[in-house]
């Protein structure tokens, strides 16, 4: 068997570790003779499951009591449109800042059931930065505001929490959830799709708060309805069991691993490395603010384009796999969550010297 360092922006990297527990269990769930996939979601053994991963999420993120935690299907894409129809209550208007292609795709699915008001975008800067708290143009009348913490695609991050008084901030975690601690409180409503640093595919988490929960727009699906979820558990009907128990996995993993503080250490200084390849020498280079740079999605250019097919073949022969650009950036991205171990990272190092030395 051999293992790749995997740089996929997601479905990512999961911790081998996980794996292997995974596999351990996969025909016998600690004695009850079934795999996870053929348990009944409310039988004792999944009930057990899932409790164990909510409080051990609860724990490792210190979620505030007044938040519930929805294990969903859908991906984020789905609350695109679950928080303008849970959120709007009576409102017809929402502030979203567009940083990049995940804002953009968030505010054209939002447009669907409210005004949006543009409070901020880089776009003129073609999203290599992301505006200032100062910059913010946000509206008296505006139900909540939406933010993308992390563009998976531009590789920018906010180095700051937006501001917004007493409307509820939203928060697109996809990329970003789990990879350093974060104040729930300041938060109305965080989301991720867990295939980049949590789980598999198929999952994808809520945290609300109470008082956001239970006045969904007129005509909103029930299973659009955060209250369907909040009351039954996430048990309304089937939920993605087997991703829910990996993503227990995961965060048991975390917990071993020093929880989000040591993530948050070991994330800057992974993307640190690369970061510094990259700025100290004249053949890659990355166009984001310096101030916003991802420690998740690291993309990069090479000074001659016509050598990104050699370099992604040479890159794939050395293991280090999947660091094509997205489509529509080009170049290479290096996703390096916190399942991508260390060592990884400095392969792929190594790797951008050796290239460099060689083709020059
Ligand atoms: C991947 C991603 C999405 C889309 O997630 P799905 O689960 O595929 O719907 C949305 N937002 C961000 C920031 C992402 O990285």
């Amino acid at each position: 068997m051999t293992r790749v360092y995997n740089f996929s922006a997601g479905p990512a990297m999961l911790p081998e570790e996980v794996l292997r527990q995974a596999r351990e269990e996969m025909l016998d769930w600690q004695g009850s003779g079934m795999s996870v996939m053929e348990m009944s979601h409310r039988g004792k053994e999944f009930m057990s499951i899932a409790e164990q991963a909510e409080a051990d999420l609860r724990e490792l993120m210190a979620i505030p009591d007044d938040y519930k935690v929805l294990f969903l299907q859908g991906g984020a894409s789905s609350q695109f449109a679950m928080v303008p129809m849970n959120l709007l209550r009576g409102r017809s208007k929402a502030d979203y800042i567009n940083t990049g292609a995940w804002s953009k795709k968030a505010i054209a699915e939002a447009g669907r059931y409210c005004e949006v008001n543009v409070a901020g975008t880089s776009e003129a800067e073609n999203f290599s930065t992301v505006p200032a708290q100062e910059a913010l143009q946000l509206s008296a009348d505006a139900a909540y505001v939406h933010y993308t913490p992390n563009e998976t695609i531009g590789g920018v991050e906010f180095p700051y929490v937006p501001e917004t008084g007493d409307k509820p901030l939203v928060a697109d975690m996809s990329s970003t959830i789990l990879s350093r601690p974060i104040d729930v409180s300041k938060y109305g409503v965080i989301y991720a799709g867990a295939q980049k640093n949590v789980g598999p595919a198929g999952l994808t988490l809520v945290i609300v708060r109470d008082d956001l929960i239970g006045e969904p727009l007129e005509g909103t699906p029930t299973m659009f309805d955060y209250q369907t979820h909040a009351k039954s558990g996430s048990m309304y009907n089937t939920p993605p069991t087997y991703s829910w128990y990996l993503a227990g996995l995961v965060f048991q993993w975390l917990k071993r691993n020093g929880g989000l503080a040591a993530m948050a250490e070991i994330n800057k200084r992974k993307s640190g490395k690369l970061y510094a390849a990259i700025d100290g020498s004249d053949f890659y280079a990355n166009p984001v603010d310096p101030a916003c740079r991802s420690w998740m999605n690291v993309p990069f250019t090479l000074a001659n384009p016509d050598l990104d097919a050699t370099f992604l073949d040479e890159a794939k022969a050395r293991g280090l796999t999947t660091l094509k650009g997205h489509r529509s950036v080009g170049g290479m991205r290096a996703s390096i969550y916190n399942a991508m171990p260390e060592a990884g990272v400095d392969a792929l190092v190594e790797f951008m010297a050796d290239f460099e030395k060689r083709h020059g």
